[in-house]
C-alpha cells in the first residue's frame, strides 16, 4: 500500500463550505475520525465530522441551521443548504473516566483531541485550508501496515471505557488489521471489564458489526477474545465451532441492508428447538432474553423472533401446493420473503448448488400461491365468528376452533371458500359435535 496522503483527500463540497466558514472567522476545522481513516484507505464515504476551537455557542452563532446533538461534549450538528448534517465538535480532553463514559473539558489544539481518541488509525486529522495531515501517533503507518493499536497505553485507554474493546474488535474485523501485540494483551484483559457497559452501547455496536460488509470477521473475534461470553452468553454456550462457522457464513451472505435478518440468522446458533428437556435454556426464550437485554426496540424484539420461531419447518419442493399455503399462513403476512432471503443466503453460503436450485423452485410456487388469490390467512374466510354464532352456538372458544377447521379446509381447497360451502359444513360440525343451542337440540324434541 502506498502511503497516503492529505491531498488524496477529497471531501464533498458542502463540507469544504462548513469547513471555510469556520476558518474565514479565525477558526480551526480539521476533518476527523472514520472518514478520514477511510478515505486514506480509498473507501467513500458521506459522513464527515470536523473538529475546531470554536466553542459550541460560537459555532451555532455562525451557521444559520444547527441542531445541538450533544452540546455536553461540545457536538453541534450543522445542516449544509442540502439539508446533509456535519458533526462539528469542539476540541476535548478527558478528565476523568469511569469506563462507561468520559467527562470532558474543551480543549485548545488538535494534537490534544487526537490524545483522546480510542486507536491510532481513528486518531488523524486532515484540515483543508492548509493541506495539513495531522498524525501524532502514526495512524497512516499502521492503516498501511494493517495494524491496530490503542493511541497511548493501551490497558489505560480500555479501561477508560470499555467500548473501546467492542470498538477495537470490530475495525479489525471489518478491516483485517491485526492487532498489536500489547494492544491485543490489554484488549484481552480488559474483556472483564466489558459487564459495566450499558447495553445500549454494547447493542448500538453490534448494530455497526452487521451493517458492515462482512460481519463475520469481527465476529469471530467477538468469540475469541472472550467478549462474545459476557454479552452474548446464550450464544457462547451453544455455539460449537461448525454451526458458528456456517452461522458467520451465512450472515455475509445476507445483506447488508437486511441487519435483523442478520440478527436474526445469529440468534439461530441456539437451536430453537429445546433438543433436552432438563435444558434451562429453550431456543426461543433465550433469543427473547438475549434481545431484551440489549434493549433492542420491541418492534425489532418481535420481528427477530417472528422469524426465529418460523425459520423452521420450511417448504420443499415436494410439497403440494395446500402444503404451502399452509406454511404461509402459519407464518403469517410479509414474512415468506425474509425467511426465503435466510434460506437462501444458507445454500449459498454453503456452496449447495442443488439446494439454490430447489430453492428458486419452490419461491416461484410460494410467489404463485401468493399472487392466485388463494384464501390464506383467517381473514381472508369468507365467514367470520359471528356468522357461526348466528348458527346458534354459545359464544366461546369453539366458535374459534369451529374457525380453525374451516380455515384448516380451505386451505386443502380454497374452492370451498363461499358462505353458502362454509355455513353448511360449520352446521355439519356443530350437528355432530352435539353443540346446537337449546332451541335447535334434537334431543329436546
Ligand atoms: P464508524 O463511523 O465507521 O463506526 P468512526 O471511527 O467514525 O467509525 P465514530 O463512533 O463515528 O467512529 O466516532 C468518530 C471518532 O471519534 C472515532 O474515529 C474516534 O476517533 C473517536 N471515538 C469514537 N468513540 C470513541 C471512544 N469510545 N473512545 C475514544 N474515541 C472514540
Ligand atoms: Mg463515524
Amino acid at each position: 500500500m502506498t502511503k497516503p496522503t492529505g491531498s488524496d483527500l477529497r471531501p464533498p463540497r458542502s463540507l469544504s463550505n462548513v469547513a471555510n466558514c469556520l476558518e474565514d472567522h479565525g477558526y480551526e476545522a480539521w476533518a476527523v475520525g472514520g472518514a478520514v481513516r477511510d478515505h486514506l484507505l480509498g473507501l467513500e464515504r458521506g459522513d464527515w465530522d470536523l473538529a475546531t476551537n470554536a466553542r459550541p455557542d460560537q459555532v451555532m452563532e455562525l451557521f444559520s441551521r444547527t441542531v445541538p446533538l450533544g452540546m455536553e461534549h461540545g457536538t453541534v450538528g450543522v445542516l449544509d443548504p442540502d439539508g446533509t448534517l456535519f458533526e462539528v465538535t469542539t476540541f476535548r480532553r478527558d478528565v476523568e473516566t469511569d469506563g462507561r463514559h468520559a467527562v470532558v473539558e474543551f480543549a485548545d489544539s488538535i494534537d490534544e483531541d487526537l490524545a483522546r481518541r480510542d486507536f491510532t488509525i481513528n486518531a488523524i486529522a486532515w484540515r483543508e485550508r492548509t493541506g495539513e495531515l495531522r498524525d501524532p501517533w502514526n495512524g497512516r503507518a499502521d492503516l498501511a501496515a494493517g495494524i491496530l493499536r490503542a493511541v497511548g497505553d493501551a490497558a489505560a485507554r480500555f479501561a477508560e471505557d470499555y467500548l473501546r474493546v467492542f470498538r477495537g474488535l470490530r475495525f479489525a474485523g471489518a478491516y483485517d488489521l491485526t492487532f498489536d501485540p500489547p494492544t491485543r494483551e490489554a484488549l484481552e484483559a480488559a474483556v472483564s471489564g466489558l459487564d459495566r457497559l450499558s447495553a445500549e452501547r454494547v447493542r448500538e455496536e453490534l448494530v455497526k458489526v452487521l451493517a458492515a460488509p462482512t460481519p463475520s470477521a469481527a465476529l469471530r473475534l467477538y468469540r475469541d477474545s472472550g467478549a462474545l461470553g459476557v454479552w452474548y452468553p446464550e450464544l457462547e454456550r451453544h455455539a460449537n465451532d461448525a454451526g458458528w462457522d456456517e452461522a458467520l457464513a451465512t450472515i455475509d451472505e445476507l445483506n447488508a441492508r437486511d441487519g435483523l435478518l442478520r440478527l436474526c440468522r445469529l440468534l439461530l446458533v441456539i437451536p430453537t428447538e429445546q433438543h433436552d428437556e432438563s435444558s434451562e435454556d429453550p431456543g426461543e426464550s433465550a433469543a427473547a432474553g438475549l434481545l431484551a437485554r440489549l434493549k433492542f426496540s420491541k418492534a425489532d424484539q418481535r420481528r427477530v423472533l417472528h422469524l426465529y420461531s418460523h425459520f423452521l419447518p420450511f417448504v420443499s419442493p415436494v410439497d403440494s401446493s395446500a402444503d404451502l399455503r399452509e406454511w404461509l399462513s402459519s407464518i403469517g403476512p410479509g414474512t415468506e420473503r425474509d425467511l426465503f432471503r435466510m434460506h437462501f443466503a444458507a445454500a449459498r453460503a454453503a456452496g449447495a448448488e442443488d439446494e439454490l436450485n430447489a430453492l428458486v423452485f419452490v419461491w416461484r410456487r410460494v410467489h404463485e400461491e401468493r399472487l392466485s388469490g388463494a384464501p390464506i390467512e383467517r381473514g381472508d374466510l369468507v365467514v367470520n365468528g359471528t356468522d357461526i354464532l348466528d348458527l346458534g352456538i354459545e359464544p366461546g372458544p369453539l366458535v374459534r376452533l369451529l374457525l380453525e377447521e374451516l380455515h384448516a379446509r380451505v386451505l386443502e381447497d380454497p374452492e370451498l371458500n363461499t358462505r353458502e360451502v362454509l355455513l353448511q359444513q360449520a352446521r355439519e360440525l356443530i350437528e355432530m359435535a352435539g353443540l346446537e343451542g337449546p332451541a335447535s337440540d334434537p334431543e329436546a324434541e
